[in-house]
């Protein structure tokens, strides 16, 4: 691979977590007006698109009887209300000031309108003013993605006169992919649990992330990352969730030898939604017991294949009962590593192991020890 030079970031569903924003929209219109079904994994093709062809696509799919135009006057108000309270996705920050700490230059290439794209950016002016004004949008050239176009004037405006071939582009769209590939640039897909996989395969991106956590600018010949601590990513904010401890899948104590106190999903619904699927570390109570050392998954359990997202912390001490009832608090504080997939149970438990070892480790470093006496956790009460 030649080294590169640059990095371009679609937008939404790479920076920030818009396209779920998206989805939910178009399923209340479909449904309000229209009293029909929106499957978000039946409308990939989709993403990506600018605003006007992908509306176009939704109402010939679902034989909606309205206009482009109608169906916007229904969608944009209540879309422009709900953009600035898009969140980051998860290590998309941190890579952004990242790269700009070492030089590396940045720009965004997004099929979104510019209107559109301010009211997003404008809530996260921090980090998107690193940018500085190196946002391309639909607006500004003649055709959106799957077109090269965004990505091509894109690179026009990095500094030091930079190639196509030399410029990295993170995207989560099949059609941002095949754009990219079109610019003639390094195509890198960030994964989307609601795009199905043969989509990706359709668009063959040069390489794929489960997570922004995962990325490694040294892969592409860029400077790479000094944050790792005991070999763990310090979370870009602590996740913090409670909930009643419930009976799980039943196979953590039975399969593996390494019970997991399941919490019920509401207890974390929107968390789970937000964050990128993984194994973390941090810090558990239960009930107002001590805070001890914990990791979990969070995600789906590519070896069980789980339908939903669920989060199942192993708390790294020998409890003698069960407590199914009690108040379980965790603290995340730390990534260390992606959900993956094992060829056997050995290799999954093996894998388990490791990543314990590792939060035990890391658990003791200043950075993520803090939270041991996180405010979210029961406080002993003071003796008298
Ligand atoms: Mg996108």
């Amino acid at each position: 691979m030649p080294r590169m030079r640059a990095v371009i970031f679609d937008l939404d569903g790479v920076l920030i977590d818009s396209e779920r924003l998206m989805h939910e929209v178009t399923g209340e219109i479909v449904r309000e007006h229209f009293g029909k079904a929106y499957e978000p994994e039946r409308f990939a093709a989709l993403l990506g698109r600018s605003p006007r062809d992908a509306v176009a696509e939704l109402i010939a799919a679902l034989e909606l009887p309205c206009s482009v135009d109608e169906y916007l006057a229904l969608s944009s108000p209540r879309l422009n209300e709900r953009w600035a309270s898009a969140a980051p996705i998860p290590g998309a920050a941190r890579l952004v000031r990242h790269l700009h700490a070492r030089g590396v230059p940045i720009a965004v290439a997004t099929s979104s309108e510019r209107p559109s794209v301010e009211r997003k950016m404008g809530a996260h002016s921090d980090w998107f003013g690193l940018f500085a004004g190196r946002v391309v949008t639909s607006t500004d050239v003649p055709a959106a993605k799957p077109a090269p176009d965004v990505f091509l004037r894109a690179c026009s405006l990095l500094p030091g006169a930079i190639e196509p071939s030399e410029c990295v582009v993170i995207e989560d769209s099949p059609n941002g992919i095949v754009a990219a590939r079109a610019a003639g640039m390094r195509a890198v897909a960030l994964i989307s649990d609601s795009v199905p996989v043969a989509a990706y395969d359709a668009a063959a991106p040069n390489e794929r992330l489960l997570s922004l956590y995962d990325a490694s600018p040294a892969t592409w010949g860029l400077p790479p990352f000094a944050d790792r601590v005991a070999r763990t990513v310090p979370c870009d904010a602590p996740l913090r969730l409670r909930g009643e401890v419930v009976r799980g899948f039943g196979r953590g104590s039975k399969e593996l030898g390494i019970p997991t106190a399941n919490l019920p999903a509401d207890a974390y619904a929107e968390l789970l939604c937000a964050a990128a699927c993984g194994i973390y570390h941090g810090w558990a109570q239960v009930d107002d017991g001590p805070v001890r050392k914990m990791v979990t998954s969070v995600g789906r359990n590519p070896f069980y294949g789980n339908k939903m997202r669920t989060v199942e912390p192993h708390i790294l001490h020998a409890f003698s009962d069960d407590f199914y009832g009690a108040t379980l608090r965790l603290v995340i504080v730390g990534w260390v590593r992606s959900e993956a997939n094992f060829e056997s149970l050995e290799a999954l438990i093996r894998a388990i192991r490791a990543d314990i070892e590792t939060a035990r480790v890391a658990l003791d470093e200043p950075v993520f020890a803090a939270a041991r006496s996180d405010a979210f956790f029961v406080q002993p009460a003071a003796s008298t």
